[in-house]
């Protein structure tokens, strides 16, 4: 069986693609016995698709004097794609 640190990761990458049969599996076997983890699931679901509705509407959350410079954005979008290859790399745990 999955860990919960597993599953969550798992919660988090079903909502950016289809997750395997196996990883499926293992995530719904999880989910229906820890509590917390459905929860979690649910909550960063919900999350996921507000997200989703400000970006649909141009919207923002923060104020026009709160936005960041072009370079800035460029800067933190390479780091998050550097972490997220580095976090792929090291979350090889679930063969697909
Ligand atoms: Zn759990």
């Amino acid at each position: 069986m999955l860990t919960c640190k597993e599953v969550s990761y798992l919660a988090s990458k079903k909502l950016d693609r289809k997750l395997s049969f196996r990883e499926l599996i293992g995530f719904k076997m999880h989910t229906a016995m820890c509590r917390l983890c459905r929860h979690y699931a649910r909550d960063i679901k919900v999350l996921h698709k507000l997200m989703l509705k400000v970006g649909e509407k141009g919207q923002t959350l923060l104020p026009e004097s709160a936005k960041l410079s072009e370079q800035s954005r460029d800067r933190i979008k390479l780091a998050l794609d550097k972490a997220l290859q580095d976090d792929n790399k090291n979350n090889k745990f679930i063969a697909d």
